[in-house]
């Protein structure tokens, strides 16, 4: 048998991920495609954590953006990102995969609270554990979550699934002529204002040496590739 390249890694999905046709919401056959791919890397003996976004449903500053009061829209994104979690953890349930949500701000009929080291017990034992509501606070990402999370349990690669294989030095869907980066340094991605992750993302990685592999989560496939190993994206570390 062989083994797996990483112990134990983070993967950070965005609502968007989420998406079929439709600009809103969850698509089924996305959902049970990334669930297949999760319940691999789990087979594979990879412990793995997911950090899950909102912005299929609600994002904080859009809401904002038209009027609201931007706490309370934030505390609704944060709930865009439970809902989606109770999603990924049906979907990965019905893979006879064990899996735990646990949510950053308290909501105990729906899942458990997040505590640091009951998830690392969840993830010693073989389950996969999904982070909801972000960090719990307004004004953050869960781009930031997932730095935040990936270092707390002591990930050692922060997988970002993105609609593009890697980070680019333009927009590919816009330049034919964009260049992918195969490495870049936290400090490339901060001075040349790449799009990889929040700065204050960025920021915390950098400085707790947590190693990014931003690869294509709309590729079939990839997730499993890069949790093996395998050089499918960009990588952003020290
Ligand atoms: N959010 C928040 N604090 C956090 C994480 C998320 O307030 O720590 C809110 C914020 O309103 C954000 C929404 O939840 O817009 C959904 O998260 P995000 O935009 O990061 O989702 P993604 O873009 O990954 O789908």
């Amino acid at each position: 048998m062989t083994v797996p390249h990483y112990r134990r890694i983070l993967v950070k999905l965005s609502g968007e991920a989420l998406l079929g046709g439709d600009s809103y919401g969850i698509a089924p056959e996305t959902l049970h495609r990334i669930a297949d791919e999760l319940a691999e890397i789990n087979a594979l003996g990879v412990e793995v954590a997911v950090v899950i976004g909102g912005g299929n449903i609600f994002r904080g500053a859009g809401l904002a953006a038209a009027g609201m009061d931007r706490v309370t829209a934030d505390h609704m994104g944060m709930l865009a990102t439970v809902m989606n979690a109770l999603a990924l953890q049906d979907a990965l349930e019905r893979r006879d995969v064990f899996c735990r949500v646990m949510s950053a701000i308290q909501i105990n009929q729906v899942c458990e609270d997040y505590i640091r080291r009951r998830a690392v017990r969840h993830l010693e034992k073989g389950r996969v554990v999904i982070f909801a509501a972000g960090t719990g606070n307004p004004f953050f990402t869960t781009d930031s979550a997932a730095s935040l999370r990936a270092v707390e349990v002591g990930a050692e690669l922060l997988l970002k699934g993105t609609k593009v294989d890697g980070v680019y030095n333009s927009d590919p869907v816009t330049d034919p002529s964009a260049q992918r980066y195969e490495k870049l340094t936290y400090d490339d991605v901060l001075s040349q204002r790449l799009e990889v992750m929040d700065a204050t993302a960025i920021v915390l990685c950098r400085d707790q040496g947590m190693r990014i592999m931003v690869f294509d989560i709309t590729r079939p496939g990839a997730m499993v590739e890069a949790a093996r190993g395998e050089p499918v994206g960009t990588v952003v570390d020290p």
